[in-house]
């Protein structure tokens, strides 16, 4: 598909998004976050749920994690702008709670069609929804980040979620390292072409 027509069937599916009514979170947002970035992004990032910031915003990663993914990202080289970003389930939970099953089948298929559409090489997962939603139901994110799996001609590469790193310390080493483990796939995975998002030269 050219660019332009991938990107107009990715704003037709946030359109749709963002009228969705198909699960009870609708009834409480504020707005819905579809998720950002370029349509034509190598690399693709899928977390949990929108908290209060993104729910205010409409935008995706925009409070206290997203400035620590915006970081890492940053360390290894890339701008957020050359990457797609979004979350498994595209309301708010209330009070932040945990999204529930139900709630993750509604929102699946929108997921679906922004994986389709935008086609990335390597789909990063941050924290244990997004990885067993995409990757395998039973995945241990401790045992399990930073080990790479191809399915159906793309890398699923579970990592940890930012916000863990936010509450547990101890975890800001394992975060780090797994951004490190992304960069050097995306160092293997990616050929040449304009939009990859390349180390940045100093
Ligand atoms: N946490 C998520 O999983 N997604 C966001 O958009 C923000 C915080």
């Amino acid at each position: 598909m050219a660019s332009s027509d991938a990107e107009d069937a990715l704003e037709q599916v946030h359109a749709q998004i963002r009228a969705c009514r198909l699960c009870s979170l609708s009834q409480n947002r504020t707005r819905a976050v579809p998720g950002e970035g370029a349509a034509a992004a190598d690399v693709m990032f899928v977390g949990e749920a929108p908290g209060g910031d993104e729910d205010r915003q409409g935008r995706p990663f925009v409070g206290p994690a997203g400035r620590l993914l915006t970081e890492q990202l940053k360390k290894i080289g890339i701008d957020r702008r050359n990457v797609f970003i979004t979350n498994v389930v595209k309301c708010r939970p209330p009070g932040n709670r945990d999204p529930q099953p139900a709630e993750i089948e509604a929102c699946r298929d929108h997921l679906l069609s922004q994986i389709a559409l935008v086609n990335p090489k390597v789909i990063c997962t941050l924290g244990r929804f997004a990885a067993q939603t995409l990757i395998d139901p039973r995945l241990s994110i401790t045992r399990q980040h930073g080990n790479p799996r191809r399915m159906s001609g793309i890398l699923y590469l579970p990592i940890y979620h930012p916000a863990a790193a936010l509450h547990q310390a101890r975890l800001i080493d394992a975060l780090e390292s797994d951004f490190r483990r992304l960069r050097a796939l995306l160092d293997e995975e990616l050929d040449d072409t304009p939009s990859s998002p390349r180390r940045a030269h100093a």
